[in-house]
């Protein structure tokens, strides 16, 4: 079972392995800086909100400077699950739902 775990603000998110992202189809790119995901950190981040899956530096950058919004979150119970499990299959477990 993957564990989709939420933020401080709300926001879901999915530590992944080099693996996971290659079956995919990534490229282990950081949809952010576009360094190697591998470079800067050990896994990578997928995250709803942000549209794509992220190296440990950027994902520690934005938790640092991500606000709350109500209307995302609220879009966020709305497609998130759909996301998750096209990226990770369907045996996927929400923390705190
Ligand atoms: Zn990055």
């Amino acid at each position: 079972m993957k564990k989709i775990k939420k933020d401080k603000c709300g926001y879901y998110y999915a530590d992944v392995e080099m693996q996971e992202i290659y079956n995919w189809g990534g490229l282990g790119i950081c949809d952010s800086c576009g360094e190697p995901i591998f470079m800067n950190g050990r896994i990578g981040k997928l995250v709803w909100v942000l549209g794509g899956c992220i190296c440990e530096k950027c994902f520690n950058d934005w938790q640092s400077r991500n606000k709350r919004y109500e209307e995302d979150l609220a879009l966020q119970e709305e497609c998130a699950e759909r996301y998750y499990k096209n990226y990770l299959g369907k045996e996927i477990e929400f923390d705190g739902m």
